[in-house]
C-alpha cells in the first residue's frame, strides 16, 4: 500500500534550513496497523502529512497503492486522497463555520455524492460514534473527546483504504483515548490500513508495528505481533 525510498524533506525559510525527514524507508502493507513513535521534532508529522498526500516531499519516492506519488501537483495529490485516504489531525481541525453534520458530510460533497445517500451515510457514522444528538451542534460547543468523535467520522465517512492519525489521543483524557484506540482497532480488524503517530507506550502497543524515528530518521523497528491486540484493559 505504501513504499518511500529514501523520502527526505527539506524546510527553508530565509536563513535556516531543516532537513525534517532524512532518507526514510518505510512500506505499509495492507491492513497494517503501524505505529510512528518518537521525541517532539523528530519529523512524524511531517512524515504523515506526506504520506497523506498533504505535503510532497524534497527527495525520495513514495509509491501509493503501486503509484508514484512524491512529485504529484497539489490537485493530483488532491484527487489521489480524494476517497482513499483519511487523516485524524491531533487538533482535530474541524470548521467552526459549519455544524457537525455538515462538517462530516464535507468529504462527500467533494465525492459528488448526492443529498440523500449523504444523508444517510452521515447519519450511519454519527450514530457509529455515538455523536448524533449533537449533530446541530457547533464544533466550540463540544468537549475535546465529542470534537475528535466527529473528526473521526469525517476522516472515515467515506471508508478510505488508508487511515492516517496524528496524536490521535493526545488531546484526550484517557477514557476518550481508549475509546478513540477501541475504534481504531475496529476499523483496522475491518481491513483499514493505519498509521498512528503517537507519544504514547500503551496506544502504540495495540499497533503491530512501531517504527522509531529520531532526527528525521528511521531509527528502529519493532514487530510487536502478527495481528493486532484486540482486548483493551481498562
Ligand atoms: P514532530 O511531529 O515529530 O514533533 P514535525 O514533523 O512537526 O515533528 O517537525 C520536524 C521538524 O521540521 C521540526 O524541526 C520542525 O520545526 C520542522 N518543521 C515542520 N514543519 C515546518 C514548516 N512548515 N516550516 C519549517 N520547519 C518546519
Ligand atoms: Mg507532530
Amino acid at each position: 500500500m505504501i513504499k518511500t525510498e529514501n523520502l527526505t524533506k527539506i524546510f527553508r525559510t530565509e536563513d535556516v534550513e531543516t532537513t525534517a525527514l532524512d532518507k526514510v524507508n518505510i512500506s505499509v502493507r495492507d491492513g497494517e496497523f503501524v505505529a510512528i513513535m518518537g521525541p517532539s521534532g523528530c519529523g512524524k508529522s511531517t512524515l504523515l502529512n506526506i504520506l497523506g498526500l498533504l505535503d510532497n516531499p524534497s527527495e525520495g519516492n513514495y509509491e501509493f497503492n503501486s503509484t508514484e506519488v512524491a512529485k504529484y501537483k497539489e490537485k493530483q495529490r488532491t484527487r489521489m486522497r480524494k476517497g482513499n485516504i483519511g487523516f485524524i489531525f491531533q487538533s482535530f481541525n474541524l470548521i467552526d463555520q459549519l455544524n457537525v453534520y455538515e462538517n462530516v458530510e464535507l468529504p462527500l460533497v467533494y465525492l459528488k455524492y448526492g443529498t440523500k445517500k449523504r444523508k444517510q451515510m452521515v447519519r450511519e457514522v454519527l450514530e457509529r460514534m455515538n455523536i448524533s444528538h449533537r449533530m446541530n451542534h457547533f464544533p466550540q460547543q463540544l468537549s475535546g473527546g465529542q470534537q475528535q468523535r466527529v473528526a473521526i467520522a469525517r476522516a472515515i465517512i467515506s471508508n478510505p483504504g488508508l487511515l492516517l492519525a496524528d496524536e490521535p489521543t493526545g488531546n484526550l483524557d484517557s477514557q476518550n483515548g481508549q475509546e478513540v484506540m477501541k475504534l481504531l482497532l475496529e476499523l483496522n480488524k475491518a481491513g483499514t490500513t493505519i498509521v498512528m503517530v503517537t507519544h504514547s507506550q500503551r496506544d502504540a502497543s495495540y499497533a503491530h508495528r512501531v517504527v522509531n524515528l529520531f532526527d528525521g530518521r528511521v531509527v528502529t523497528e519493532q514487530v510487536k505481533s502478527a495481528m493486532p491486540k484486540v482486548v483493551m484493559e481498562g
